[in-house]
């Protein structure tokens, strides 16, 4: 690895791909995220009844998802939007579970809910707005369950790397990392995709990338195409937001997918899915650029 980076990064070293060797497989259940399969999570910003966490669960899994997101704990931007339904959100996350036999991944907001959450859910995320929020992630990562650390909108890919690093060094290896955009001086979008920084996200770390384009973009007319983009830079998976109505969604209507929407969606990544697993199986995890030469050679 360039000299420069080993400099820039080493305040966290457990993290690089160099002090491993070898790429970091979490397992979930009876997936692994990080190796050969490519694992779409996805549902609604927020749990919101039972119909629309059950409905939205079969939706996904039906087009292909593997695990289900959804909040029951929300971090607003408006201290007066809605919070999110609590323990009774996790419960029908996990009653959701029972019936599909999805994983769940739902976000913690506070060390004091670590242990509740983590009987509940199969990945623990932690939010852009927590990243840095290194008690969280210390009990978060002695709960002994996968994390799933958002990049925090203005953290740095070094930043990053120093929150994933208090995980490793708390004992837990299972740490999946997730670009959502971040704040740049662009405003036509509610974030900036930094595709970029999966692609060095992938060269320089051994940890699972998850894309997130619903947060990224904010629109849901840009997901399918920054989704694509994300499995082009070398993502291992996709976070995707999915509401049966997005226009009377509670939280972040505006950048989920309906269900025809997702189900088109997942249906147009299959080409691109199956070019990333053919470089994979080429390069044996390596090189995620191999995905955009075999790319091109298909194009051209
Ligand atoms: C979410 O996943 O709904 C969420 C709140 O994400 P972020 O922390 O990236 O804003
Ligand atoms: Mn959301």
């Amino acid at each position: 690895m360039r000299e420069s980076w080993q400099r820039r990064f080493a305040e966290a070293p457990d993290v690089l791909l160099e002090a491993r060797r070898r790429r970091t497989i979490v397992p979930v259940r009876n997936l692994a995220v990080g190796g050969d399969d490519f694992v779409t999570m996805a549902g609604p910003c927020s749990v919101e009844s039972e119909h629309q966490l059950m409905a939205t669960a079969y939706c996904v899994r039906d087009a292909g998802a593997r695990i289900l997101r959804g909040g029951a704990f929300k971090p607003r931007s408006s201290p007066y939007s809605f919070q999110g339904l609590g323990l009774e959100g996790l419960k029908l996350l996990a009653k959701a579970r029972e019936e599909t036999d999805l994983a769940i991944v739902t976000e913690v907001m506070s060390e004091c809910d670590v242990p509740l959450v983590a009987e509940y859910t199969d990945i623990l995320q932690i939010g852009s707005r927590n990243m840095e929020n290194y008690a969280l992630l210390e009990a978060a990562a002695r709960s002994g369950r996968p994390i799933l650390l958002k990049r925090g909108m203005m953290a740095t890919i070094a930043d990053l790397f120093r929150s994933a690093q208090v995980i490793l060094a708390n004992g837990n290896p299972n740490v999946i990392l997730c670009e959502r955009g971040i704040r740049t001086f662009e405003t036509a979008m509610r974030n900036t995709f930094d595709a970029a920084g999966i692609v060095l996200l992938k060269q320089v770390t051994h940890l699972p990338v998850i894309a997130d384009p619903s947060h990224a973009a904010g629109f849901r007319e840009l997901v399918p195409a920054l989704a694509r983009t994300g499995i082009a830079a070398g993502a291992d998976g996709l976070l995707v937001e999915v509401h049966p109505d997005p226009d009377k969604a509670w939280s972040d209507g505006e950048q989920s997918l309906d269900f025809a929407g997702f189900a088109g969606m997942m249906a147009g990544l299959e080409p691109w899915i199956a070019l990333r697993g053919a470089a994979l199986r080429e390069e044996k995890l390596e090189q995620p650029d191999s995905t955009n030469r075999r790319l091109a050679e298909v194009m051209a």
